[in-house]
């Protein structure tokens, strides 16, 4: 494959990056913004992204697990680097050598990090997550207090430095969702617990993307912010990218691969779910649901050709799909956006959401296969 003409590309525009944590940093401040890059960056790529959002002013930067904060650090990254996801056992050493802020949301994941550290001779960088009511990560409000004690201790003994206290919010895109608020109130009286221990954590944090666009009474001393970031909208049912001053980041490229005049009533691809109403035009693009085309947008998703939108046409297969191009005059070669930074007639990674009827975080994310990544503006 041609480097200068590839099949199927995914351009990831990193000042977009930069301009989505400068608009996140107005909206937060005072609050510090912490860019998640988790999952390679929300599919864009973790380390580019990581450097282009400490570029704009990201004052943190935070992953899941310890292998992606390892392989941020390994790439020169020294600033505040936040990880979150663990399982019993894990290896805590060079993250601890490394300066990652790791989180404890339980007592043995506590002990499990505070005896690493001893044994390294080292002070671990240590947050505590507690669980207000998403039911998933995080200590259980019955359990909460005993992990503050273990923490004092721990730190008492000079083996951790309790550096943050912060919990997750379960529906911060449906901003009157009464849990948001029942969760904020959990969060303060978590805080006061920890705070009466004798804890005095540099962070305090709650906010993800729709809490840090809906909420402010949620973004205390930093937010989280990971689609945001990317310039998706996180309450798409509220406000679209563009109405809340986001661009969109990511956008996949393709170029015909083949274009044919049929007859009214051609059946097209596996299993013909369409059939032509008409004499039409169809144009073959090289990428399937091996490269993250879901099968679920076939006959619905619409890609751009030729500055207009085209619906797909037929089952997306593995490597291809099918798209009618009506009476457009196209050749094979002519380019193809599936979805991108959106306005005039071009369909975003939210409108690909509604197609498969999921969110764009697993559209972006899901991006993978033959496509080749490239990325561009000032970081790279
Ligand atoms: C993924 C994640 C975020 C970012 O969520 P967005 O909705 O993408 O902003 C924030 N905090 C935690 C704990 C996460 O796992």
């Amino acid at each position: 494959m041609s480097q200068d003409q590839p099949r199927g590309e995914i351009v990831i525009d990193l000042d977009a990056i930069r301009h989505n944590v400068r608009r996140l940093r107005e909206i937060a401040a005072p609050a510090a913004v912490l860019a998640v890059v988790k999952a390679d960056g929300y599919g864009h790529g973790m380390v580019p992204v990581a450097r282009a959002a400490r570029a704009a002013g990201a004052e943190w930067i935070g992953v899941a697990v310890l292998e992606e904060a390892l392989a941020l650090r390994a790439t020169g990254d020294r600033g505040p680097l936040l990880c979150w996801l663990a399982t019993p056992g894990e290896p805590y050493d060079a993250a601890i050598e490394a300066a990652v802020d790791l989180t404890a949301s339980s007592v043995w994941q506590l002990a499990e990090i505070a005896a690493t550290a001893e044994r390294l001779g080292a002070r671990a960088r240590l947050q505590l997550k507690v669980d207000t009511g998403l039911s998933r990560n995080g200590a259980p409000l019955e359990e909460w207090p005993e992990l503050v004690t273990q923490a004092v201790r721990a730190q008492a003994t000079g083996v951790v430095t309790v550096t943050g206290v912060w919990s997750h919010l379960a529906c911060a895109d449906e901003p009157d969702h009464p849990s948001v608020k029942v969760q904020e109130a959990a969060f303060v009286e978590a805080l006061a617990v920890a705070e009466a221990a004798g804890l005095e954590p540099e962070v305090r944090h709650l906010a993800n993307s729709p809490a840090t666009l809906t909420r402010p009474s949620s973004h205390l001393d930093v937010v989280r912010c990971g689609l945001a970031v990317y310039g998706l909208t996180p309450v798409p049912q509220l406000s679209s990218a563009a109405e809340l001053g986001l661009r969109p980041a990511m956008s996949v490229q393709s170029r015909l691969a083949a274009v044919k005049r049929v007859p009214p009533g051609s059946g097209v691809s596996y299993g013909h779910s369409y059939v032509t109403e008409r004499e039409t035009t169809l144009g073959l693009v090289p990428l399937g649901y091996a490269d993250g085309v879901p099968r679920h947008v076939s006959n619905r998703a619409e890609v751009s050709v030729a500055g207009r939108r085209h619906r797909i046409a037929g089952r997306v297969c593995m490597d291809q799909f099918v798209v009618d191009l009506g009476d457009t005059d196209a050749r094979p070669g002519d380019p193809v956006e599936l979805f991108g930074a959106g306005g005039g007639d071009r369909p975003t990674a939210q409108d690909w959401a509604e197609a498969a009827g999921t969110i764009s975080y697993e559209i972006v994310t899901g991006v993978r296969g033959r496509a080749i990544r490239r990325w561009v503006g000032a970081d790279a």
